[in-house]
């Protein structure tokens, strides 16, 4: 089919006075010579769409054969930027049923069948016969490779981090901004996490920052590997990475992915003929829950990253209204512990260290106590973060050392003591000299001494590490890796770190006795690995026979727990050696049963249409004891309504008088502090749907009785706490 005879009628203004014939070829000749000079293109489809006419100088730049060009669906061969703003977004084929005009529409040369990828700017009018009968496009092309793809580029500079790939803060801002608008229409929920890394700063300061930029990439392609389609990850700039993760809404599965991301981050990264290791924290917050807009959201991620940050070594944190506060109150216990230390009001308590076989003490750990005159005993959980985050640990630590060294010297010579080191004690240049003037000041054999660090101190530098390793190793004082298989569990750290001793941590004791548990395996796994490599273990934190015998069974040789003792003032250690108490017999539970916090906290009771309050005094992953209520029998259904949106379905299995036993329809999750939370709450969604506005949720606030029709409820059982 001639050229001129398919082109017929498109756009030509027929000039008066040329005649029909003289006309027609001299259009011929135009269009022949606009195709040769190779500027732009001539197509046309059939009324199927399928491409009738493609000129040669097309095919040939395109690097491929008219007969595969020829008969094919124009859709199928070219494909429009979806991301590109004029397209709309809609496909090719989408336009061309609908019988709409193209105008300059950027295509691109679908890549499965082109050598190379090509971008034409396509455009194209539908032609109706006499009848109004649609028979096919008639159109133009040009190729705008080159301009499209630097256009691209510049996209991609604008929208992506050039060092990692990953999306930039302005993308993920529109992202996010989109993401949030679309889902509150659709009562969707979208997490959104930020993290920060540990100890990234002494890697680019120390490494130098092309390891620093190295390190960032391969942060990248991890962050990649663990969220996968998940979500969409950002680096927000510096050592900021950010991730949109929409429909989940589950603070138990984003409890695991958290940890997980922290897990992976925290292996060591190969950088030349090097070694780094960083941690990272991970601050969650989710929409509606925790915010509705952007900036709601974002700052309240914010503010779960940053107690994620103070809450020590590699940690997770879901946001909660009352973070707030906990940051006004770490300030003030920040003052209080200064003071103490100043006062000398600081105590380290010795804790045995039990050999199994014989029940014979070897040694002690010594565990630093703080009576506040107002606050009464405040935990080192509490008060080891604070000092960490600020010079203080060094103080503490230094006290702690020097203490323990002194006291030490009045027991057996037989008997060690270990000491807990900071990461933070640990990197400052002038620790080992503190060690060395602590035992030479006590007169301490250094032998006797023990340092207990944990895996944070691998963050960061490895030559340091190395270095202040040999240093201590030249000492003479043994050391050991504590809360071993929590935080990164490296094995090359093992490698290559002159360890003497593993502290298998307290988490795998605590479930080794659940069914369905690896805890049991990891603890023989720990144990076998460090027989291997010459290591002692001790396991930590057994407190019933149950979980005794599983460690023993497991090789067990050393055991610190409660069921031995607790830890107890040097005056104890003392009147017991004077006693000749060295052996302890075991005793405690039977059983073991899930750690229950006593507490002293406010909940609603809702049972049928009625709501009680009522004191929540102990709480464990599986149930709780409630006081306050009165004529319940056991075997009633409940709902504890524990404030910000968290409701509990549960069951009464025992009653004394006021006070009940219930057990949860659905464990609690971690909310990576050391507390638990739901893994669901009351949506804002359903909230509105109820009538009320479309907020998040806010703290102590009460949930409602959704039941009842505002009707006046009656109570079944009788309330013994005052509202
Ligand atoms: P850690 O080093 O893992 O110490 C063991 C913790 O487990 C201690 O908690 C101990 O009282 C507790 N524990 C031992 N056996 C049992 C048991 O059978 N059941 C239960 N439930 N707990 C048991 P503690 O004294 O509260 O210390 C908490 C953490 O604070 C320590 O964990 C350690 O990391 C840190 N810490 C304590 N004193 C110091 C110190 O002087 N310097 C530094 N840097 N950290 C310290
Ligand atoms: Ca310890
Ligand atoms: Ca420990």
């Amino acid at each position: 089919m001639a050229v001129a005879n398919i082109f017929k009628g498109i756009g030509g203004t027929r000039k008066p006075g040329a005649g029909a014939y003289g006309n027609a070829n001299l259009r011929l000749e135009v269009l022949e010579d606009f195709e040769n000079a190779g500027s732009g293109w001539l197509w046309a489809t059939d009324a199927a769409g399928h491409l009738i006419y493609i000129s040669e100088h097309a095919a040939a730049k395109l690097e491929c054969p008219l007969e595969q060009l020829l008969a094919q669906p124009l859709a199928a061969l070219f494909e429009p930027d979806l991301e590109d703003g004029d397209s709309s977004g809609r496909s090719l084929n989408f336009r061309l049923t609908a019988h709409n005009k193209i105008a300059d529409t950027p295509v691109r040369f679908a890549p499965s069948r082109a050598e190379r990828t090509a971008w034409w700017s396509l455009s194209g009018q539908p032609k109706f016969d006499a009848n109004g009968e649609f028979v096919g496009y008639r159109g133009s092309a040009k190729d705008i490779t080159t301009e499209y793809e630097r256009k691209l580029e510049d996209l991609h500079l604008s929208e992506y981090d050039s060092l990692t790939g990953l999306a930039n803060r302005h993308r993920m801002g529109r992202q996010l901004g989109q993401t949030l608008s679309a889902f509150k229409a659709a009562k969707r929920s979208c997490a959104l996490m930020m993290l920060d890394l540990d100890r990234f700063k002494a890697v680019n300061d120390t490494m130098g920052h092309p390891a620093g930029d190295d390190l960032l990439k391969q942060v990248a392609q991890r962050l990649r590997r663990v969220i996968g389609e998940r979500g969409e990850i950002g680096r927000l700039g510096g050592d900021e990475f950010q991730i949109i993760l929409p429909d989940i809404d589950d603070r138990g599965k984003l409890g695991e992915l958290s940890d997980k991301l922290i897990q992976m981050i925290s292996q060591p990264y190969p950088i030349g003929d090097k070694r780094a290791s960083i941690g990272t924290s991970v601050g969650i917050a989710i929409a509606p829950y925790d915010g509705l807009e952007m900036e709601e959201l974002i700052s309240h991620s914010d503010l779960a990253l940053y107690a994620a940050k103070h809450g020590g070594r590699g940690q997770f944190r879901f946001y909660s209204a009352d973070l707030k506060s906990e940051a006004e109150e770490r300030r003030l216990v920040d003052e209080d512990l200064r003071a103490a230390l100043l006062n000398d009001e600081l105590e380290l308590h010795y804790q045995p260290v039990v050999r199994a076989s014989d029940h014979v003490v070897i040694g002690f750990e010594g565990l630093a106590r703080w009576q506040h005159p107002e606050r009464g005993a405040v935990g080192p959980n509490v008060f080891i973060p604070i000092a960490e985050e600020s010079n203080l640990i060094n103080e503490l630590g230094e006290w702690a050392l020097r203490r323990a060294c002194t006291d030490a010297t009045h027991w057996p010579e037989t008997v060690r003591v270990a000491v807990n080191v900071s990461a933070r004690q640990f990197t400052n240049p002038a620790f080992v000299g503190i060690v060395e003037a602590a035992l030479a000041e006590s007169g301490l054999a250094p032998g006797r001494l023990e340092l207990e660090l944990t895996e944070t101190i691998f963050m960061g530098d490895s030559e340091e590490t190395d270095a202040t390793f040999r240093a201590l190793k030249g000492l003479g004082v043994r050391l050991a890796l504590d809360d071993f298989g929590t935080g990164y569990s490296s094995l090359s750290y093992l490698r290559s770190a002159p360890f003497d001793k593993i502290k298998v941590d307290r988490t795998f004791v605590d479930s080794c006795t659940e069914k369905d548990q690896n805890s049991a395996k990891i603890i023989a796994a720990i144990i076998g690995l460090s027989d291997a490599l010459n290591m002692e273990t001790t396991v930590e934190g057994v407190e019933a026979f149950d979980q005794y015998h599983v460690v023993c069974d497991k090789g067990a040789r050393y055991i610190q727990g409660w069921i031995y003792s607790k830890a107890l003032p040097q005056q104890q250690i003392l009147e017991n050696i004077a006693a000749q108490n060295f052996r302890i017999e075991p005793a405690g539970p039977d059983r073991h049963r899930s750690e229950r916090r006593s507490m002293f906290r406010r909940v609603g009771v809702i049972h049928e249409d009625h709501r009680y309050e009522a004191l929540m005094r102990e709480l464990s992953r599986t149930g709780a004891s409630i006081e306050g209520l009165l004529g319940v029998p056991v075997g009633t259904g409940l709902v504890l309504d524990m404030g910000g949106g968290q409701l509990v379905v549960c069951t009464v299995m025992r009653v004394a008088e006021h006070k009940l036993g219930v057990e949860f329809e659905t464990p609690l999750v971690s909310d990576g502090a050391g507390g638990l939370c739901t893994r669901h709450r009351v949506s804002p969604y359903a909230l509105a749907a109820a009538g009320m506005p479309l907020v998040a949720l806010s703290e102590g606030q009460p949930i409602p009785t959704l039941v009842g029709g505002g009707q006046p409820s009656r109570p079944q059982f009788v309330q013994v706490v005052a509202a």
